[in-house]
């Protein structure tokens, strides 16, 4: 049988992780002991909370059965959450949607918005899954460079109007993956503006917005003026309680895009399984010192990295949020350059800027999910790294 992939897929790059898993794979089978500083996969626990309410709800029999537009008491938490949060009083019903993870969500909002030939507007660098998403649907990708100098923000002024007259969606990611940049409310508001001037979905990927340190709080974009009118919101429990494996996120704000995601979904999947989303209400409901605690290990990570790699000469943006720190290569060096000498010399795995674009070439990436004795491990051996 000649078995022929569709083009779409064909097309696709491999999803930049599990290239990098392969080459730390090669690496592995050569001998080398390889410490992987690359995805940004919590090692920390799930709170206690959480495991116990999914370990009762399983035995619910009404449970087990299909759970299509997720439980009204989840959808609920998410709405109390918003309130307490940023003070946000938002629908359960008309303007939050529960997803299988957000990465899910992301990936299916085209299906919701895009025909073939239209435009998505994403970042460079960007998390990959914006420029996917439309990909697989036969949508054209426009990148804006995020500016170095402008705290990785883009300049909306610089999209072509050709490109924002046939524009659907345009992605930010505050704070930001990969470059751990905060944003401000100036760009949420350059970007409600150029949503509403150019009848663009303003997308906001808020996955980090309560992974940050030294007590920085961020706003919601739908704190802003006209943000009903143009913008969803995308959240995820897996960055904000360590919770990346049990696919479980949302995204919340524009009505009509609300109600869009939802059809998609009661098209494709029949909802999460409801003791999940049980587990993600008592998630929700934990005390602020639960996030507190964890992100001042994080902020312990962040500070030996940050000195590690300064001791090599090395000059490290100082990330506000995330669980990234975000680096410009040694000169000379390109990005995948960098990290191939880095695998190369020392075993250290981090992932090259260029995975996340073209304009992320100059920089490499460092995740905080590493063990404290690992991540020490491997900042001897980058502290022991001749650069030069
Ligand atoms: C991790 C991540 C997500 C996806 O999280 P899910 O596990 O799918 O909820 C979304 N956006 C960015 C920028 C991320 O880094």
């Amino acid at each position: 049988m000649n078995l022929k992939l569709a083009k779409r897929i064909e097309d696709l790059p491999p999803y930049l992780f599990a290239r990098l898993d392969n080459l730390r794979r090669e690496k592995e089978a050569q001998g080398i002991d390889v410490i992987s500083l690359g995805i940004g996969d919590p090692d920390l626990a799930t709170p206690n909370e959480v495991i116990d309410e999914l370990a009762a709800a399983a035995n619910n029999p009404r449970y087990h059965r299909y759970n299509d537009s997720g439980l009204e008491s989840f959808r609920q938490a998410i709405s109390e959450w918003y309130k307490k949060r940023f003070n946000i009083t938002l629908d359960p019903n008309e303007e939050i949607v529960p997803l299988i993870g957000s990465k899910e969500g992301i990936a299916h909002l085209p299906l919701a918005l895009v025909d073939p030939d239209d435009y998505v507007i994403v970042p460079d660098p960007g998390y990959p899954v914006y420029s996917i998403g439309a990909q697989l649907l036969g949508g054209k990708v426009y990148s804006m460079k995020l500016r170095p100098d402008c705290g990785w923000t883009p300049d909306f002024s610089a999209v072509p109007s050709e490109v924002a007259a046939k524009a659907k969606l345009l992605w930010i990611n505050y704070p930001n993956n990969p470059t751990a940049a905060a944003g401000s409310d100036e760009v949420f508001q350059q970007a409600i503006e150029f949503g509403l001037n150019n009848d663009v979905v303003i997308c906001q990927d808020a996955a980090y917005s309560e992974v940050t340190f030294d007590g920085w709080r961020p706003s919601s974009i739908l704190n802003q003026r006209g943000a009903r009118d143009c913008c969803i919101e995308f959240h995820s429990l897996s960055k904000t309680y360590n919770m990346t494996g049990w696919r479980i996120g949302w995204a919340a704000g524009n009505a009509t895009v609300v109600e869009a995601i939802a059809r998609v979904k009661s098209n494709i999947d029949s909802g999460a399984f409801a003791a999940i989303e049980e587990a993600g209400i008592a998630a929700l409901k934990l005390d602020h010192s639960w996030i507190q605690a964890r992100n001042n290990i994080l902020q312990q990570r962040r500070d030996k990295v940050l000195s590690a790699l300064r001791s090599i000469g090395l000059d490290p943006e100082v990330p506000s949020a995330s669980l990234y720190v975000w680096t410009p290569c040694p000169s000379g060096h390109s990005s995948s350059e960098f990290a191939a000498r880095l695998i190369e010399e020392i075993g250290v795995l981090v992932t090259p800027g260029v995975g996340f674009g073209p304009n992320g070439d100059t920089h490499f990436r460092i995740s905080l999910t590493t063990s404290e004795e690992l991540l020490q491990e491997a900042l001897d051996r980058i502290a022991g790294l001749n650069i030069l």
